[in-house]
Order: C-alpha cells, then structure tokens, then sequence
C-alpha cells in the first residue's frame, strides 16, 4: 500500500532506550510497514525495550550479548522457528571501557583493546553470518560507524581503530554476499547525546564542535539516521552494497572551522 517496507521482517540490535540510534531506524521501518523483532543486550534493559517495541506493535524480544556464541546462535534459530526467513538486520551496538575513551590511544592495553574489537567489530561479522543463512530473497545488512575511524577524533582513542576495522569489515562482507543477493552498508552518524557518547570523554564539546562547523550549522537526529536507516534497508538502495554513508550535517567533509560560526 505504498510503504517502503511493507512485507519485510527485520531484527533491530543495540535499542537500550530512547535516545538510542536503534530506536530512531526502528521507528523509521515501522512507518514504513516493516515487521520488527529487537535484541537487547542483558535482562535490565528488557524493561525499557518491552514498551518501546511494544509502540510500534512489536512483541518479539530476544535476549543476545554479542560477545556470546551462543546468544548469537540462539538469537537467529528463534528467528528461524518464528518467522523462516529475515530481510535485515540493524546492527547498532558498539563498546569500549571508558577508561581508555580518554587520554592517548597509545596507552590501551591488550585486554581492553580486544574487547572492543570483539564487540564493536567482530560481533558484526559473526551476526551477518548467522543472519544470511536465514536472508533467502536476499538482505541488508546495516552496521553504524563515525568518522573517529577515519581520522582522529580526540578521546575516541580504541574505538577509532574497532570503528576502521568494522568498515573494513562492511567492505570484505558486501564482496562475500553480493552473491547471494544480501546488501552490507554502514551509516556514519555524527555525534549524538547516547548512553555510549557519554562514555566518551569531553563528549559536550564534540557535540558543541559539530554543531557549529557543519555546513547544515546544528547536530543530526536519531529520525535523520532513521531515514537514512529506511533507504538502506528497503529497496530503495538495491544497487548500493559496501557503502559508508555519513548522516552527520555534512560535518565529514569540512577542513576547517567555518568561519561564520561564533567561537566556543
Ligand atoms: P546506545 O548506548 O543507545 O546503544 C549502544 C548499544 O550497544 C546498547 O543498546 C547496548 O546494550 C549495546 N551493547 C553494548 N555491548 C553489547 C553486547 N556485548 N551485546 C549486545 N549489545 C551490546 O548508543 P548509540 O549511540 O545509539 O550507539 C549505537 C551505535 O551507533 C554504536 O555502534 C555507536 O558506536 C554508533 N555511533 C554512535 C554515535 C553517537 O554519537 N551516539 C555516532 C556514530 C556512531
């Protein structure tokens, strides 16, 4: 009847509350007449999500950590059981310990190193592999990412490089499933007030930064990446495979503070 994604069932991961990148692409799909299921980290945030899913006539909740094989497997035979196929999945989860989202980069050990790669880049990977097994008219694949991958965002430190390695990884996967018809991209959101972004120091001054040097001169919303969200995850972007796509009030094109901004 009109709806972009009338038909198509997807799996929404990373939704913790409101603020959440997840909740605005959930919100935009079902607009558009998309059937969603949500993965929710750990049993405390199932209270928050349950009402959430719950507005947008959604009652299929999965407990997954990323960081689990198991909860991985788990999450996608239930999939299998319910609803036989998928037509995509939103992958909005991402972490570091906020110890080292301060200070030099040079400075993060071994252990908090992997971490962040396990679950800000591998767990993409080991998802989009469970994922396309079940994409039998083909898929989208949809991660998020920020420019801290690109060049160096002060306190981004270690997801910086996790945030390279998952473009990376968008790039490897897209050539791996074109095959099969599945689509992996990435959206490149500018910085949001998120339970994540607090966990990166001096979080208020990026915010106020982007604000005044991006060309659109204001931060971009949760419903701008959901609308970005929509043409990734419909047919609308059925050519596009492998493609990092900023949403971030141009910011990642500028070379140098505009100068009509007032000083901050
Ligand atoms: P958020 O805190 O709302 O979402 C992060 C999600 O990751 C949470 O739902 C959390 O439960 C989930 N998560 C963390 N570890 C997990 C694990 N082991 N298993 C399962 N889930 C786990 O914050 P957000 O800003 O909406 O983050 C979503 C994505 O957007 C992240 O990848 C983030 O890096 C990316 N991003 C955020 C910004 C920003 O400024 N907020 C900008 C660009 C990209």
């Amino acid at each position: 009847e009109g709806k972009l994604m009338q038909g198509k069932r997807g799996l929404i991961m990373g939704m913790a509350n409101n603020h959440s990148i997840a909740w605005g692409i959930a919100q935009a799909c079902a607009l558009q007449g998309a059937e969603l299921a949500f993965a929710y980290q750990g049993e405390a945030l199932e209270k928050r999500v349950r009402p959430l899913a719950a507005s947008l006539g959604s009652d299929y909740l999965i407990q997954c950590d990323v960081s689990e094989d198991k909860d991985i497997e788990k999450t996608f035979k239930d999939i299998e059981e319910k609803w036989g196929k998928l037509d995509f999945v939103v992958h909005a989860i991402g972490w570091a310990d906020k110890q080292y989202l301060r200070g030099r980069y040079i400075d993060t050990p071994r252990e908090a190193f992997l971490t962040a790669l396990d679950i800000s880049c591998f767990s993409f990977t080991a998802v989009a592999k469970e994922a396309s097994k079940l994409m039998k008219d083909g898929g989208s694949l949809l991660t998020l990412t920020y420019l801290g991958a690109e060049r160096v965002m002060p306190h981004y430190n270690v997801m910086g490089i996790a945030k390279a390695a998952l473009e990376s990884s968008v790039q490897y996967m897209a050539a791996d499933l074109g095959v099969d018809n599945i689509r992996v991209n990435a959206i490149s959101a500018g910085p949001i007030k998120t339970l994540a972004a607090s966990g990166i120091g001096d979080f208020r001054y990026i915010l106020k930064w982007n604000q005044l040097n991006s060309p659109l001169q204001r931060n971009v919303t949760i419903d701008e990446v959901g609308g970005a969200g929509v043409y990734f995850l419909s047919d609308l972007s059925r050519g596009v495979t492998g493609e990092i796509h900023h949403v971030d009030c141009g910011y990642h094109m500028v070379g140098m503070k505009n100068p009509t901004a007032p000083d901050i």
